[in-house]
């Protein structure tokens, strides 16, 4: 990983938008409320109806998901697996498929994602609201229903079982999962042009290169550097979405799970990669794992690349790697 000290950017982080992949094309866009947070999809099709009803298709499957996998909604499939446990819960195709995919990447980045950090979340208040540093003896017995091995699936029957006491998160890749799963949809159609802004998360496909900014962790509208392609996806995980202050230390909702605490003092991980699932779930494991680790887990992942940001007492710096580096010149 290369570093280099920030000559902040100061322009306005602009929502980029999909350019028509040709004349004739028409784009669209909508902006809706989904999974705790805003999507705005845009889509450049041959004519007005075939992008409305593009659009259309987009959020229905994101809601959709929104309904199966979130752990805020206690009728979803994700919350009866919590409610159920540790009997198995019969499961749709997407479900099965997000938690199946959610423990290999666990298991790869040797449980530093791991999606059972939700009692840990919760005793934090990062669901609530309701934030506070829990005692000792509570952190230990929140910690003793994390584990992705507490989590069975059984392909044939197509269900999850739980480990009693276990809360199987979604947060870390469940948006990366319902881009994945639009963009196939508007492909089905035809339509191949089109950019999502996923509460931060950007996923774009389209015929000409565009730059993507990433904004600053301290101010939203200032940016750190852009990154330049046609197709792919960039998330960023950082500890200015969620937290709460205490004692001059800033305690951000994604969580170290082998020590029960929040990661302090790493301030955003954004990462590239050419689907947005990967881009979602290896931004969290990354902001876990730290540069060094980080870069280990990313062997497995050719295409992928990483920017770390930091701030060393004197000033802000920005240590990429070369996939990373390479996207930033035009
Ligand atoms: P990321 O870094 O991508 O993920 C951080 C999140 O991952 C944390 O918030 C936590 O949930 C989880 N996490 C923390 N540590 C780890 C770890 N070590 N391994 C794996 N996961 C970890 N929020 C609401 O306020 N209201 C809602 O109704 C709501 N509904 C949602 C429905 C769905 C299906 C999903 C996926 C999320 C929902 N959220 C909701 C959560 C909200 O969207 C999160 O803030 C968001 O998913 C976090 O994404 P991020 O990119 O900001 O952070």
């Amino acid at each position: 990983m290369t570093k280099s000290s920030l000559a902040l950017l100061f322009w306005i982080c602009l929502a980029v938008p999909v350019h028509a992949a040709d004349a004739a094309d028409v784009t669209r866009s909508r902006v809706e409320y989904v999974m705790g947070t805003m999507l705005e999809v845009r889509v450049a099709a041959a004519d007005s109806t075939t992008a409305g009803v593009a659009l259309d298709t987009a959020f229905a499957v994101v809601h959709r998901l929104d309904s199966t996998l979130s752990n805020y909604r206690s009728d979803s499939e994700i919350s009866r697996m919590a409610a159920s446990a540790p009997a198995p819960v019969p499961v749709s195709d997407d479900t099965f498929e997000f938690v199946r995919r959610s423990l290999e990447l666990a298991e790869l980045s040797g449980g530093a994602f791991d999606p059972t950090v939700g009692s840990l979340v919760a005793m934090w208040g990062f669901y609530s609201g309701d934030y506070r540093i829990p005692a000792e003896a509570d952190l230990e017995r929140a910690r003793a229903s994390v584990g992705y091995r507490r989590v069975r699936l059984d392909e044939r029957a197509q269900t999850v079982a739980l480990d009693s006491g276990v809360i199987f998160d979604p947060g870390g890749a469940g948006k990366g999962f319902a881009l994945e799963r639009a963009q196939a949809r508007l492909e089905a159609m035809g339509v191949r042009s089109f950019y999502f802004d996923f509460g931060g998360q950007v996923y774009r496909q389209g015929s000409d290169t565009v730059g993507i900014a990433v904004r600053h962790p301290r101010a939203d509208t200032v940016s750190v550097t852009e990154v330049y392609f046609a197709s792919g996806s960039v998330a960023t995980s950082g500890d200015y979405e969620r937290y709460f202050e205490m004692d001059g230390v800033r305690y951000a909702h994604v969580i170290d799970p082998r020590t029960g605490r929040p990661v302090v003092n790493r301030y955003a991980v954004s990462v590239f990669a050419p689907d947005p699932w990967m881009a979602d779930v290896l931004s969290t494991a990354l902001y876990v794992l730290g540069s060094d680790a980080g870069a280990t887990l990313l062997e497995h992942f050719p295409g992928v690349g990483a920017m770390y940001l930091s701030h060393d007492g004197a000033g802000w710096y920005a240590g990429a790697d070369s996939t990373w580096r390479a996207l930033e010149s035009r």
